[in-house]
């Protein structure tokens, strides 16, 4: 095939994720700075300079930069991955290739897109002269769990600002380009009642009760929104519960929290007042959590670059939005273009047996390689 990489940027590719997967880097606790060893070995193998942050001892970000100045291109992955969970037919932590395949925890989830991205830097390192700005590789901590040790971090407390950024972390086999993504806003319900003993109900408030039917109303509610071009309607989760001590007792109290994600044509103020509209007199609401929606123009050179190089390796992405929320929300808020886009698909990431296929891993260093030249040149 044309497109293949040389022979030893493929060995380089599968001895790099074998040692990733290696580490066991499962968030919590995280411990990040094992497989932040692998990329550091590599940073200075090929003489990028690099630098690391912690937030917490052993939540290791680390950031090779290759160029200079401005403008700066981040493509970020993540070191964590989910508990190994059960079903695998091989140890999740000991690689496995078979034919075209690599299994492991991680393996897709988002440690073959690190890899790759280490596989690039040698050659990105080559012509760094001839580039016009900076590329940043980042590997993130904590990105399972919220970004709080990883991209938040790294934006609100070590000056992260690039222009452009890339985050290697969906699915859809490279077909699919996320330039937007819903809003999320956590509310937490608290129903107070009145407790007494369960052989007299009749003297008490039951505050599970409350909720319960309060939940029967957030579920049939249509919330006021206008239809997004790239956004499916907005969704409401009914997540946690927590009422009661003991059966033999009227509970006074009963907490519910919530998940809405919702459209840029929907201001938080206004659910809110569409959900005290709901609630009966004795329950109390309140924002746990609120990140507005998202989104990158299509025609931004960022997302158009890399269509068209997408494209040129016979692959015909969509952009498209989602309802769960990568770190190129964050990136997005604190003023970048950022989009999400990689390999692998929705099948293979945080369940058993994880897997990437090399072929298309190779095909993302290539797109990458094309997408980063042009954007830097
Ligand atoms: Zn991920």
């Amino acid at each position: 095939m044309r497109n293949m990489l040389p022979k030893k940027n493929k060995k380089e590719l599968i001895a790099i994720l074998e040692e990733l997967i290696r580490q066991k880097t499962v968030n919590p606790p995280g411990n990040e700075y094992l497989a932040a060893k692998i990329v550091k070995k590599r940073f200075e193998e090929l003489k990028i300079s690099y630098k690391t942050f912690e937030k917490q001892k052993g939540r290791t970000n680390i950031l090779g930069y290759i160029g200079k100045g401005k403008p700066q291109l981040l493509i970020a992955a993540h070191l964590d991955v989910v508990p190994e969970g059960t079903g695998w037919k091989t140890p999740a932590f000991h690689p496995v290739l078979k034919g075209d395949k690599i299994y492991g925890r991680g393996a897709c989830d988002n440690k073959g897109p690190l890899a790759a991205m280490l596989v690039l830097a040698s050659r990105l390192k080559k012509v760094e002269a001839k580039l016009r700005g900076t590329v940043i590789i980042a590997a993130l901590a904590d990105e399972e769990k919220g970004s709080d040790l990883g991209m938040k971090y790294l934006i609100n407390e070590c000056k992260l600002k690039p222009d452009w950024a890339i985050i290697p972390d969906v699915g859809g086999y490279m077909k699919r380009v996320i330039i937007a993504e819903k809003g999320i806003l956590e509310i937490k319900i608290t129903a107070k009642g009145k407790q007494a003993h369960a052989s007299t109900p009749e003297k008490g408030i039951n505050a599970i009760e409350i909720i319960c039917g309060f939940i029967k109303k957030l579920k049939k509610h249509k919330f006021k929104y206008k239809q997004h071009p790239l956004l499916k309607k907005p969704t409401l989760n009914i997540g946690m519960i927590k009422g009661g001590f003991a059966p033999n007792a009227v509970p006074g109290q009963c907490e519910l929290e919530i998940d809405i994600r919702f459209l840029p044509s929907q201001k938080k103020e206004q659910i809110i007042r569409e959900i005290k509209s709901l609630a009966p007199k004795n329950v109390k609401i309140q924002i746990t959590q609120c990140t507005p929606p998202s989104q990158v123009k299509k025609e931004s050179k960022l997302v158009k670059t890399l269509i068209k190089n997408l494209k040129a390796k016979g692959i015909k992405a969509e952009c498209k939005g989602m309802g769960g929320v990568t770190v190129a929300k964050n990136l997005v808020l604190s003023g970048a273009e950022a989009i999400a886009f990689g390999p692998g698909g929705d099948d293979a990431a945080h369940i058993s047996n994880e897997w990437i296929s090399l072929k298309e891993l190779q095909k993302f260093i290539e797109i990458m390689q094309s997408t980063i030249l042009d954007l830097l040149k």
